[in-house]
């Protein structure tokens, strides 16, 4: 076939959200809350608009924007960008990795990817002819082998994705990692590409290792950020990447003929919202509470799981209820569970056999309580 994407279809979320609805489950396979954005947010999307911010924004995205997440990352990471040069607001973190892949990458390179990876990473470097080389980790991985890393790196190796919080597997990466990456990535100039959609959801009092706090890092790394996790707007649609000077000017060639900007008036409300530190800080606890009040409920199950670290995503283990395939046991677990998750074979580049599914948590506390019952009396009839 001439295809450009030959082994890409329908994405998994996409189909198991379908599958939720023909079934009418409740769906814990699509990452995205349940709940609402503040209506404080919304009040101030809607002052925007009424105050005339309805046409094409700058380029590189509005300034306020740019330079309140300058002074959030500063606090947060120490790390100065400058709105000017080094933050371009995007699409979401889609189009950020998209383009900061497209940046780095040529026909030929290679870029080491950890599996399980979400899955806008390789179509992405596969569509500008570079090659993934997988680092191929179980979803219940304890930590990385750096050996193993550094072996994969040959003289074509030109970047590194990373996520962190880590979606699907709710894995957090300690100083530790990020000090690894760092010697490896300076020792072969690699570019990094650093995912950290999740920096504010993380539990039990770890810390987010930015890219951004690691100075050998940085001065590599195109940062992808996003508000849609953050402040439960996935809809909108509106992240940034953050990367030195010379990288950023680059990424916004691309940006530019890609979107040349993206939504005005949200661009507006977000930089007012971000004036207040809690509406980012209160994220953690409020997560844990909900991956604490799932994780409680099912634990009679026969599932086994270890908390996730991060992310609002819990992994859990059937291998003591189900020879079958984890895709098998998503869609009967949909069909007659009434409860959708997501495969975690999705998230690998090659057939694996895990037995791992995963659900997200970003859901009312009933729909949780609701969703494990509803497991608990399958598993047990
Ligand atoms: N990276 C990861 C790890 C994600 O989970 C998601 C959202 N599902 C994205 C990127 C995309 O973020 P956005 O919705 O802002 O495009
Ligand atoms: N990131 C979300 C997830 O992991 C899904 C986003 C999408 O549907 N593309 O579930």
């Amino acid at each position: 076939s001439d295809s450009k994407l030959p082994n890409v279809g329908t994405t998994i979320f996409t189909r198991m959200s379908r599958l939720a609805e023909e079934y009418q489950a409740i769906n814990l396979a699509q990452g995205f809350p349940e709940f609402d954005c503040t209506p404080e947010l919304k009040r101030m999307v809607e002052k925007s608009m009424n105050s005339g911010r309805n046409q094409y924004a700058p380029m590189a995205g509005i300034m306020p924007l740019r330079e309140a997440i300058s002074e959030k990352v500063l606090k947060s990471y120490y790390r100065q960008y400058h709105p000017e040069t080094e933050i371009t607001i995007t699409s979401g973190a889609t189009e950020a990795l998209y383009t900061a892949i497209t940046a780095a990458v040529r026909p030929g390179d290679e870029v080491i990817v950890f599996e399980p990876a979400y899955d806008s990473y390789v179509p992405a470097i596969e569509l500008n002819g570079g090659i993934p080389v997988f680092i191929t980790l179980d979803p219940q991985y304890q930590s990385i082998d750096w050996n193993e890393v550094g072996s994969k790196v040959t003289s074509r190796t030109k970047a590194v994705i990373i996520n962190t919080p880590h979606n699907p597997t709710g894995n957090v990466w300690m100083q530790a990692d990020m000090q690894q990456l760092a010697l490896l990535a300076e020792k072969h100039d690699l570019t990094v590409i650093s995912d950290e959609v999740y920096e504010h959801i993380i539990f039990d009092g770890r810390i987010h290792i930015s890219a951004a706090s690691v100075p050998a890092l940085a001065e590599r790394t195109f940062l992808c950020g996003s508000f849609g996790k953050t402040f439960h707007i996935t809809g909108w649609k509106i992240g940034y990447c953050m990367a030195p000077a010379a990288m950023t000017a680059e990424f916004r060639k691309i940006h530019q003929y890609l979107v040349f900007s993206v939504a005005t008036p949200f661009q507006y409300a977000i930089a007012e919202y971000l004036q207040n530190a809690e509406h980012y800080t209160a994220l953690a606890a409020f997560y844990q509470n909900k991956r604490d009040l799932f994780n409680e409920a099912i634990a009679g199950t026969g599932f086994v799981f270890r908390p996730s670290q991060g992310s609002f995503f819990q992994n859990v283990s059937y291998q003591n209820l189900s020879e079958d395939k984890d895709i098998a046991v998503a869609e009967r677990l949909t069909a007659e569970a009434g409860v959708a998750s997501i495969p975690v074979s999705s998230f690998y580049s090659k057939e694996v056999d895990y037995k791992v599914l995963r659900f997200c948590f970003a859901k009312n506390d009933d729909t949780l309580l609701r969703a494990a019952e509803q497991l608990y009396r399958f598993v047990w009839n």
